[in-house]
């Protein structure tokens, strides 16, 4: 029962965390998925976890598959190409957290007009300008969001997702949950309800800095 082990923690810390910043805030925990088996998934499952994330299209889709028969919800935490909205679509995902680009929200927003479907969406900020990394720049976020919200009414956007600087730097690392929390908090005039910050080693930080949805992968499913 290790992964019991590991998830019991897990809450644990998001709950002190949380009780230190703000004791009123809800905290979702979204099991990042992407390199664990279906048992793994299942054991989660049997511990009480519904809600698991994955960065690949096939992954997804196989996974999904394969628990069908679970009440699951299915998170879309990767960068998504334009030839993989189909196959995405086709599985009815709970969310896509990473729209990266008007490009994609036009293009999703066709299908799923199309097709008379919605999908509940965050916009991606790349808040610590990393080439390596997807989504909209900080300075154009706010812009974009309001944008996509008014021309995209089948993305039914609800807040932002962020990766947490990729450094040891704590400092580093919270300037840039800052930074996309500033965003959130003009964004929550507009009915944002949504602040997706933390992975592993950061999600303690990350609740600190205002995030209420938490990616975690390798620390739950360790063995
Ligand atoms: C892999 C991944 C996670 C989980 O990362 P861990 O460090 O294993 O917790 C969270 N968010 C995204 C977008 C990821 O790709």
């Amino acid at each position: 029962m290790q992964l019991e082990q590991n998830l019991l923690e897990a809450i644990e810390k998001i709950e002190k965390a949380r009780i230190s910043v703000d004791r009123h805030r809800i905290i979702k925990l979204v099991a990042v998925s992407k390199y664990s088996t279906k048992e793994d998934i299942q054991e989660l499952y049997q511990c009480g976890q519904r809600a698991f994330g994955e960065n690949k299209v096939q992954d997804l889709e196989t996974k999904s598959k394969e628990l069908e028969d679970k009440p699951l919800e299915w998170h879309f935490i990767g960068t998504l190409q334009t030839n993989k909205i189909n196959a995405l679509l086709k599985i009815k995902p709970f969310m896509l957290q990473s729209l990266h680009s008007l490009e994609l929200a036009t293009n999703l927003q066709k299908r799923l007009q199309r097709e008379n479907l919605t999908l509940n969406t965050l916009l991606q900020v790349n808040s610590a300008k990393e080439e390596s990394k997807s989504g909209f720049m900080p300075e154009i976020a706010y812009e974009s969001y309001l944008k996509i919200k008014e021309e995209c009414p089948n993305l039914k956007l609800c807040g932002l997702m962020s990766i947490g600087a990729h450094t040891q730097d704590l400092k580093i690392i919270q300037k840039s949950f800052e930074l996309t929390r500033s965003i959130y908090e003009k964004l929550e005039k507009e009915g944002a309800k949504i602040l997706s910050m933390g992975m592993s080693d950061d999600f303690t930080l990350a609740i600190k800095c205002g995030s209420n949805l938490v990616r975690l992968g390798s620390t739950l499913f360790k063995r």
